[in-house]
């Protein structure tokens, strides 16, 4: 008689450990549409008499996960079909898949699960400040983090995570800074920031990718890389050679800056990157007195953009004068002034980050090309 036979003596079926995993077997992760069991999401079931704990282990960190609730209840629903079942325990915790690098032939970063690439079409629309608060925001919901301030015209990163010590070799490595919970590095930790300036564009790929590999990152889940704004020649080489699992591009409401956002997607889209989706910055002043917002660059650019070249919205950023004196003063708006609306609006964008990476991640790899081989 097999374990799924055995019968208890008030005549039900013996609640098994099989018995469970099939009753929640049809339950999904909502947004990848797979079974959570299929997905190896469910590390640990013990049964107990007629008592169930089970551990969910989400794919991305636990306070970014909108759908853990959701989970929760269809699980419960699921488990209630079993007529054996008594209390039901879960538990949830969290552990990042690396996703693909879309189809980039670079070869993975070290320890490095997730590279998102923060990019947008011209400068001063608030790029660094999105990776920056994405990388903190992050961070805080406990996932390893670190930030590569790749934009070496104009490096911001030591002023906005208040960090500007020179960073120590251990081992012929250089050992990022930390700030915020955050791993930074940045060309502004070891050169003037001025004399960047100069760089060409063969030069810019050959530091990046330097940074990408003499960096001792440690283990991270994600690595959030500030790329040099535009499209030119010298972004397209970056978003070559790095392993890029998807990209995010930071735009203003007003029409010339969507014009250039539009060209950040159709060159990820050449390099078949995933573009995770756009963040609309500076969508709204929020008074500082009143509270009551104005348009200052209209809005809602974005939202049609992204829904014009079927990419995802991952957020809309008011501008608020906390979010200029945080990047000013090293204290990033996120960790600064968690309970502001601003804060609130980067954790929307991070929670959609990470989940669309989960996606990517979950993922089926194509079916690997056999190479017949002769014997003889
Ligand atoms: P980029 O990286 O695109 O050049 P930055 O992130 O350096 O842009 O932002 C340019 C300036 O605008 C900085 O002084 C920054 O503090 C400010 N800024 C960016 N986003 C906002 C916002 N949402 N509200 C207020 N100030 C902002």
């Amino acid at each position: 008689m097999s374990t799924t036979e055995i019968e208890s003596a008030s005549g039900q079926a013996e609640l098994t450990k099989e018995r469970v995993l099939d009753a929640i077997r049809p339950v999904q992760e909502p947004e990848i549409g797979r079974g959570l069991v299929e997905l190896n999401m469910v590390p640990s079931v013990e049964v107990s008499g007629r008592d169930v704990s089970l551990t969910v282990e989400l794919l991305a960190p636990v306070a970014t996960t909108p759908h853990r609730a959701q989970i929760e209840q269809d699980l419960r629903t699921a488990l209630v079909t079993l007529p054996q079942v008594g209390e039901v325990a879960i538990r949830f915790t969290s552990r990042v898949r690396a996703s693909g690098a879309g189809k980039s032939d670079a070869s993975p970063i070290k320890g490095v699960k997730n590279a998102i690439a923060v990019a947008s079409g011209k400068g001063g629309v608030g790029k660094s400040t999105v990776a920056v608060n994405l990388a903190v925001t992050l961070a805080r919901a406990r996932a390893a983090v670190g930030l590569l301030d790749a934009d070496v015209y104009g490096p911001s990163a030591p002023l906005m995570m208040g960090q500007a010590s020179k960073p120590l070799m251990r081992n012929g490595k250089i050992m990022p800074l930390e700030a915020h919970g955050v791993k930074v590095m940045s060309i502004g930790f070891l050169l003037d920031p001025e004399k960047a300036l100069i760089w060409r564009g063969p030069m810019v790929a050959q530091l990046i990718t330097q940074f990408l590999n003499d960096v001792d990152w440690g283990e991270l889940d994600y690595l959030v890389i500030d790329l040099p704004p535009g499209t030119g020649d010298v972004q397209l080489t970056l978003v070559q050679k790095i392993p890029i699992a998807g990209a995010v591009i930071v735009t203003t409401p007003q029409d010339v800056a969507l014009a250039d956002a539009v060209k950040g997607l159709k060159m990820f889209q050449e390099v078949k990157t995933p573009i995770l989706g756009i963040v609309e910055n500076m969508s709204g002043f929020i008074c500082p007195c009143c509270g009551t917002t104005s348009d200052i660059f209209g809005s809602g650019g974005g939202r049609r953009t992204a829904e014009q070249h079927d990419v995802p919205l991952l957020g809309e950023i008011p501008i608020e004068p906390a979010v200029r004196e945080g990047g000013d003063t090293g204290r990033p708006v996120a960790t600064a002034a968690p309970e502001s609306v601003t804060a609130a609006a980067f954790q929307y964008v991070a929670e959609r980050v990470a989940a669309r990476l989960a996606v990517e991640a979950a993922r089926k790899p194509r079916k690997p090309m056999i190479k017949l081989m002769s014997t003889r």
